[in-house]
């Protein structure tokens, strides 16, 4: 088969095409064909070695959000057929500690991810547990299954797990061109929120407020909080959904409303904030981490995108598994609005 393979950290010439044997299935796992498979920044943070809570072994084949037809049962696989259309859940975990045992796998100690601790999705095939393949309704294309799934479940699982929206409730979504932002606007319309959503560009923001958002903000202009307690009669929002860090916490903590709650699953401008805690006890407010989602939250996102029940994910562009370099960088450029992805059967 062909497969990215990137033998050592750093820049994208690092993503080598080559021919490797078609993957072969253990007892428990199965051989995906894969249909196509979205770049995401953890891909890029791996390939630089940037993040320091995920370290690849090499060499490695990376992608995690893959959606493809199951193409091999491996030996004691009797709950899917050759041809089933799936998408591959991206988690590893040890299956018997207690988050693994609630569904929440990201919160294991033994946690792994498909590209980071094994081969994943840049590749024509992929080898996965049969546990980790989850069917696919015949409405939803293989494209919108690999764009939607990680950054619907993690949005999903922010939302609604660990900050507990309530419908009518005001929430700010940063980067709305990213491919959790566009998630988190098209979960939180769903369930009923007001949603106001940055973006950098003219062209990004008119793309938000046609996608639902009420309010499109500029955060290139510094202090761009003050403008959402603006547009929110001075009163703020009720929850930021945020995935930009550095860059954007102060002014995500300058728009939130008194016992506001901001929600992290990424910090793709960088790892360091500042927290002024009268703000935390005196406005009461909330700072929460999240990452990834549960099983059965996955399987709620999958139902309600088969169902048309939530707006499917934007696609900037899908390019053939030779130019997954360039993929990586039209994601590094921020030039993108919606998800990159590859089709190897291009
Ligand atoms: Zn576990």
């Amino acid at each position: 088969m062909r497969a990215i393979v990137m033998s050592e950290h750093g820049g994208p010439e690092v993503l080598q095409l080559v021919e490797r044997p078609d993957p072969l299935p253990a007892a428990g796992e199965v051989v995906v064909r894969v249909a196509a498979s979205a770049v995401n920044r953890l891909d890029i943070w791996v390939r630089e070695n940037a993040g320091h809570a995920y370290r690849a072994r090499l060499p490695l084949v990376p992608g995690y959000d893959v959606a493809g037809e199951v193409a091999v049962l491996g030996p004691g696989v009797t709950t899917l057929t050759e041809g089933e259309r799936v998408f591959v859940h991206c988690d590893f975990a040890c299956g018997r500690c207690e988050f693994c045992l609630e569904g929440d796998e990201a919160a294991c100690a033994q946690y792994g991810v498909l590209g980071v601790d094994r081969d994943g999705g840049y590749a024509e095939y992929v080898v996965v547990p049969a546990r980790n393949v989850f069917s696919l309704a015949d409405s939803v294309s293989f494209e919108t299954a690999a764009a939607a799934g990680s950054v619907y479940l993690t949005a999903y699982h922010m939302l609604f797990a660990r900050a507990a929206f309530r419908p009518g409730e005001t929430v700010l979504v940063t980067a709305a061109g990213s491919g959790v932002g566009g998630a988190a606007i098209a979960l939180a319309r769903f369930a009923g929120g007001r949603v106001l959503a940055t973006a950098s560009t003219e062209s990004k923001r008119k793309r938000a407020l046609e996608a639902g958002v009420e309010h499109a903000i500029d955060y290139t202009n510094p202090g761009w909080g003050a403008e959402v307690r603006e547009l929110t009669d001075g009163r703020g929002v009720d929850l930021v959904i945020d995935h930009v860090g550095s860059a954007a916490f102060d002014d995500a903590v300058a728009a939130l409303a008194n016992k506001g709650r901001i929600v992290i699953c990424g910090a793709s401008s960088g790892v360091d904030a500042n927290l002024d805690l009268l703000d935390l006890f005196a406005r009461q407010i909330s700072v929460i981490g999240s990452s990834d989602g549960t099983r059965r939250e996955l399987l709620e996102v999958l139902r309600l995108l088969g169902e048309g029940r939530i707006d499917p994910p934007a696609i900037e562009t899908v390019l053939p598994l030779e130019r997954a370099a360039e993929a990586q960088e039209l994601l590094s450029s921020r030039a993108h609005f919606g998800r990159v992805l590859l089709d190897p059967r291009r």
